[in-house]
């Protein structure tokens, strides 16, 4: 037991003796630098309206990055499942209208080419972790990659599905824990802040906290993004929507605009206690 030991399995994920963090640059955003990247967004692409109006309170909050799901991972195959083609068009004008550069989750490999056509970074859900012809896919695209963890991977096993990403020709990639499924039931997901320190030391990649799936609820949100900046994320990737209560996903987790632009002036105070900035 202990922390995992990677070097020869994942030579091109793990950190080399003495090797700096690498900075993952998506548009002017760095990832891995001294500025905490906060990232914004609903849940689901929804609308223009929708993606316009929270570009607008995610930049005047500090955020300098969009989120917004076009295909979502439903567990239920009835539930919304996401805008497809038309919320990448969507997507794709908020991102022009606001300048902010867009991640999306990509759950197809056949997909894999036209989300990469107007995103910025490419995000793998916690469903698709090992799914390494998807891995392969992103990975051959030369995207950024957004690797969330699985919540049922543990750091080692995430690492290697990294190193699918790194050995099909991704360079870009950078980590993000979103909690994992224990005996715990009174969030979402618990949230692992150990594994932040843990891939901090045994890897070169940026690594970020999404405080919204591990959270599940608004009301534990910003705690749970303060913890994650303590312990040296590099960024944080928040659900949020103008209307939370009309939020076709995820709503119970969304923070409205008020709530974000509090939650990102609570992160600052953590990151500049710590170094940093956001
Ligand atoms: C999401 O980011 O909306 C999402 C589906 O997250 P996860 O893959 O972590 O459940
Ligand atoms: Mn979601």
């Amino acid at each position: 037991m202990g922390a995992p030991q990677p070097g020869k399995t994942t030579p091109l994920a793990s950190r080399k003796s003495g090797q700096p963090t690498t900075i993952v640059s998506v548009g002017d955003v760095r990832f891995g630098d001294r500025k905490v990247v906060l990232i914004g967004g609903p849940c689901a692409v929804e609308d223009s309206e929708q993606m316009s109006r929270t570009a607008a309170f995610v930049a005047a909050a500090g955020g300098s990055m969009l989120r917004g799901g076009a295909w979502k991972p439903r567990t239920n195959p009835y539930d919304f499942q996401g805008l497809g083609k038309a919320g990448l068009e969507i997507l794709a004008e908020a991102r022009k209208a606001s300048g902010l550069p867009v991640v999306t989750e990509v759950l197809d490999p056949r997909d894999v080419e036209l989300v990469a056509e107007s995103a910025d970074m490419l995000q793998i859900g916690s469903r698709s972790v090992q799914n390494f012809p998807l891995l392969r896919e992103v990975g051959a695209s030369g995207k950024p990659v957004l690797l969330k963890r699985g919540m049922m991977t543990t750091v080692a096993e995430w690492l290697s599905s990294a190193e699918y990403v790194l050995a099909a020709g991704g360079s870009d990639l950078v980590f993000c824990e979103r909690g994992i499924r224990t005996f715990e039931t009174s969030l979402r997901n618990t949230l692992d802040i150990g594994s932040v320190a843990v891939l901090k030391e045994i890897t070169h990649l940026p690594v970020i906290v999404d405080p919204s799936h591990a959270a599940g609820d608004v009301r534990y949100v910003t705690a749970l993004a303060r913890a994650a900046v303590a312990a040296g994320a590099d960024g944080l990737l928040v659900e949020t929507h103008f209307a939370p209560n009309q939020a076709l996903s995820d709503g119970a987790q969304s923070l409205g605009p008020a709530e974000f632009a509090i939650l990102a002036e609570s992160c600052r105070a953590v990151a500049r206690a710590v170094d940093r900035d956001l």
